[in-house]
């Protein structure tokens, strides 16, 4: 490719699959060029159209868990990358401004955030394709801050969050439930509220009915509950494992 004069070599990073609507040529904060191609396509959403209908909830021990029992980690390698990118956040913070230290600093820190962003939405497609292929609709807890935040580190929590329901949403029907609506302390097999279930509590029993609730399995199967009804499709109905726990 020429480029102001130059010749350029260049890497395609997925194949071009659509009609070419612009090209534009960036260069990012460590000096890398990038060629962005803007294509017009219709989607295609790739669900089984099996009717089948998962509630999520978004944790802060776990990333993902779904209403029929699974739970999904964030991956290690994601995490402790993570731990580096602090340690070279603080390693740049002292080097003294304007100097060529710092400035090196900048660049080593820079490639690291690149290193964690693409690895993060190379983990949300994997898993997106892998719930897309097995569920028609995916019901979701609108933002739950705090768990985003423990998890993904401050200043990305907005970003990643609305980066895999956007991934989700292109490849299956997402419905966002109320982020008010108490999923944790409704008891998922009676209707009834504990008020005063406290955050620490992983394992709870419901006074009334005396079911035994892993907190975070019973608060996806209440947002699955609430999904299926927003949804309001005959003949999708919530597939729900009752959770057994020792
Ligand atoms: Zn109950």
């Amino acid at each position: 490719m020429w480029l102001n004069g130059y010749k350029f070599k260049f890497w395609l990073s997925r194949e071009i699959d659509g009609k070419i609507k612009t090209v534009t040529v960036k260069r990012d904060n460590i000096g890398d060029y990038w060629i962005c191609i803007a294509i017009e396509k219709e989607y295609k959403k790739i669900s089984a159209t099996s009717g089948k209908i998962v509630g999520i909830d978004f944790g802060l021990k776990t990333f993902l868990t779904l209403s029929d029992g699974t739970q999904i980690q964030a991956p290690r390698y994601y995490l402790q990358t993570l731990k580096e990118l602090q340690k070279l956040q603080k390693q740049h913070s002292k080097k003294k401004k304007s100097s060529n230290n710092r400035e090196f600093a900048r660049k080593k820190l820079a490639k690291l955030h690149k290193k964690v962003a693409n690895s993060r939405r190379d983990f949300f497609h994997k898993l997106a394709n892998k719930l897309a292929k097995e569920y028609e609709y995916i019901a979701i807890e609108d933002l739950n801050l705090k768990a985003m935040q423990k998890l993904w580190g401050k200043k990305i929590i907005d970003y990643a969050f609305s980066e895999f329901v956007n991934i989700l949403s292109y490849k299956v029907n997402v419905i966002k439930i109320d982020r008010y609506y108490p999923s944790s302390k409704t008891c998922s097999n009676c209707g009834y509220v504990k008020e005063d279930l406290n955050l620490k509590e992983r394992v709870w029993i419901c006074p009334v009915c005396k079911t035994k609730h892993d907190r975070d399995i019973n608060a996806s199967i209440n947002i699955c509950k609430v999904g299926a009804s927003t949804f309001g499709i005959d003949g999708v109905r919530p597939i729900i494992k009752q959770a057994t726990i020792a």
